[in-house]
């Protein structure tokens, strides 16, 4: 049987530590959110895994969150009676990051402190922000539902070891003690304890409590034996999203945000909703600012928290929105489905994809108010997750049209590489008589920009789209059209540009006929290589280009299957 053993942090906890408590100091408060926030997150998994096994509770189910100050001794402690953590739990938990994406966090990071600390806040804070106030931290654990002497001591200073032992445990769950650095004794204080709390935690939905004020004995009244310490509630410790809309302050749901989000920076915006009716339910959306680092990655951490009837379910609920909205955070709270709901049961719900259907709408309509308020917040949404969103048409028919509308584009109309045009607007300078919107693709910007496919529209005044992104070939393809116009790759097949006057088409003919014999030459030196060669009005500074066929596959898609050894 073990005793006591040290062990080491995992490399990127190490990392991970160390930056923390160098980059965050400025914004040290935040530690109690975090230790707050996963005190929650284990009330939340007990009280899920006892709806199974109410043994669990070991008879103790009222659940709640207790912090206490010692000013002489330095220290502050964070208790929870949620589901704690074995030996094994603890090592593992609390000295690696399991987390995806981490190695290319840790490569991003340039050392300027204020860079990093953005970066540090989108990768998640965490438990170890324990180690930005306090030089010491104890961990006094055990596992609900296991005897008390499967209780363990998890300790370390912060630095590249931990250690864990057998420490006997009468209640279930954890708690944190802090051993605060000389400077940081202020989180000591009962009362500006109790203002951070006040400002992170006030929606958790479990009481977090500190010890009453002791009163005086008032005079004449007998000393009396000091009583049990009495704690009450510091928190409003409702679920925020069941409060109504104009109850709840932009604060507090920015607050929530970084509870759900586990995102250092404010939320874009967000959209509040109860639906009643036919279904009910209560959704939480938010855009974040920023996209996370594994936003490419396939297990991206995604999906919304699920509630059913305010009992937290699960985390990343993957059913409630399409993968083009991936970058969505937030909680959907069911009145509907039944409380031992899993995975595999959402996938076959009929009124989880009802309500996918309708989340999904939310989530559009609040991106079509965003761009509508015009301004740099969706420039800002675009630059960080519209490439995402240009997955949406092939994967959500439907919504085509309204994925359409949000859509971004470079274009002709600025030759600016930002991608700030909608079909829109591009379509309200259409020039009379034009049928098509016109587009090119290329790898990068400069060469869309300067493509030769480009000079007969340049002269015509016509405007074209300039896109260079991977998804874009294969996003034009699905949306074919937009607002009754089709969307025509200018390096496709034949050009009949509206706009030609009598005038230009004989000159056209003219041309067709005096290149006749250029062209038969020029077919036969050529013709392994093309499979056509035709006289054109398209270039007007160049001698040649070359145009893709019709059917054909276009050159950017070709490019992607190449590289994939296609
Ligand atoms: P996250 O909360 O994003 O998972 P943290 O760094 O905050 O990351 O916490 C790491 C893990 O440690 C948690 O996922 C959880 O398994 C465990 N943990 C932390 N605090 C507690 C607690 N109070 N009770 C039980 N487990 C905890
Ligand atoms: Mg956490």
């Amino acid at each position: 049987d073990v005793k006591k053993e040290t062990l080491g942090f995992q490399t990127e906890a190490k990392q991970l530590l160390h930056l923390m408590i160098h980059s965050l100091y400025s914004n040290r408060e935040i530690f109690l959110r975090e230790l707050i926030s996963n005190a929650s997150d284990a009330i939340d998994k007990l009280r899920f895994a006892a709806l199974s096994d109410d043994s669990l509770l070991e008879g103790q189910g009222d659940y709640r969150i207790r912090v206490d100050v010692d000013q002489e001794a330095g220290t502050l402690t964070i208790s929870d009676n949620g589901v704690g953590m074995s030996r094994e739990e603890a090592v593992e938990h609390l000295g690696t990051i399991a987390k995806s994406g981490t190695a290319a966090f840790l490569e991003n990071l340039t050392g300027d402190q204020q860079k990093d600390s953005q970066l540090i806040g989108q990768f998640g804070v965490g438990f170890y922000s324990a180690f930005i106030v306090a030089d010491r931290v104890e961990v006094h654990t055990r596992r609900a539902g296991e005897p008390a002497d499967a209780g363990v001591l998890w300790e370390s200073h912060g630095e590249s070891e931990f250690s864990v032992e057998p420490r006997a445990r009468a209640e279930r769950g954890t708690s944190i003690t802090l051993y605060l650095k000389p400077d940081c004794t202020e989180y000591a204080d009962d009362f500006r304890v109790r203002s951070v709390i006040k400002k992170y935690s006030d929606h958790i939905s479990v009481p977090v409590e500190m010890l009453k004020p002791a009163t005086p004995a008032a005079e004449g009244e007998e000393e009396e034996q000091p009583a049990a310490p009495e704690y009450e509630a510091v928190n409003e410790a409702t679920a925020l999203w069941t409060r109504p809309r104009n109850e709840v302050s932009d604060d507090e749901y920015k607050a929530f945000y970084s509870h759900v989000s586990h995102d250092f920076d404010e939320p874009l915006t967000w959209s509040h909703n109860k639906v009643e009716g036919k279904l009910e339910y209560t959704s939480l959306l938010y855009l974040p600012k920023r996209a996370p680092f594994d936003m490419w990655n396939r297990d991206m951490a995604r999906g919304l928290k699920l509630y059913v009837q305010r009992t937290f379910i699960m985390d990343e609920a993957e059913q409630f929105l399409p993968l083009y909205l991936r970058f969505v955070k937030g909680v959907v709270d069911s009145n509907d489905l039944p409380l031992n709901v899993s995975r595999e049961i959402l996938q076959q719900e009929g009124s989880v994809e009802s309500m996918r259907g309708a989340l999904t709408k939310r989530v559009l309509d609040m991106l079509a108010k965003l761009a509508k308020k015009g301004g740099e917040d969706y420039a800002a949404f675009w630059k960080e997750f519209g490439q995402v969103l240009k997955e949406g048409p092939a994967e959500d028919f439907a919504n085509k049209e309204k994925i359409a509308k949000l859509l971004r584009f470079a274009s002709t109309h600025t030759d600016k590489p930002e991608q700030d045009q909608s079909l829109e607007d591009y379509v309200s300078r259409m020039a009379e008589g034009q049928e098509k919107i016109y587009y090119v693709v290329a790898e990068n910007f400069n060469t869309a920009k300067n493509s030769p496919h480009l000079e007969v529209f340049r002269k015509k005044g016509i405007e074209v789209l300039l896109l260079s992104d991977r998804v874009d070939d294969w996003l034009m393809n699905h949306l074919g059209e937009f607002d009754g116009k089709p969307l025509q790759d200018v390096a496709r097949g034949a050009l009949d540009l509206a706009s030609e006057s009598e005038e230009e088409k004989a000159a056209q003919e003219q041309l067709q006929k005096d290149s006749e014999g250029l062209v038969e030459r020029l077919a036969k030196v050529l013709e392994a290589q093309v499979s056509e060669v035709r006289a054109t009005a398209r270039l007007t500074d160049s001698a040649a280009c070359l145009v893709v066929g019709d059917h054909d596959m276009g050159a950017q898609m070709r490019r992607i299957l190449e590289a994939a050894g296609q």
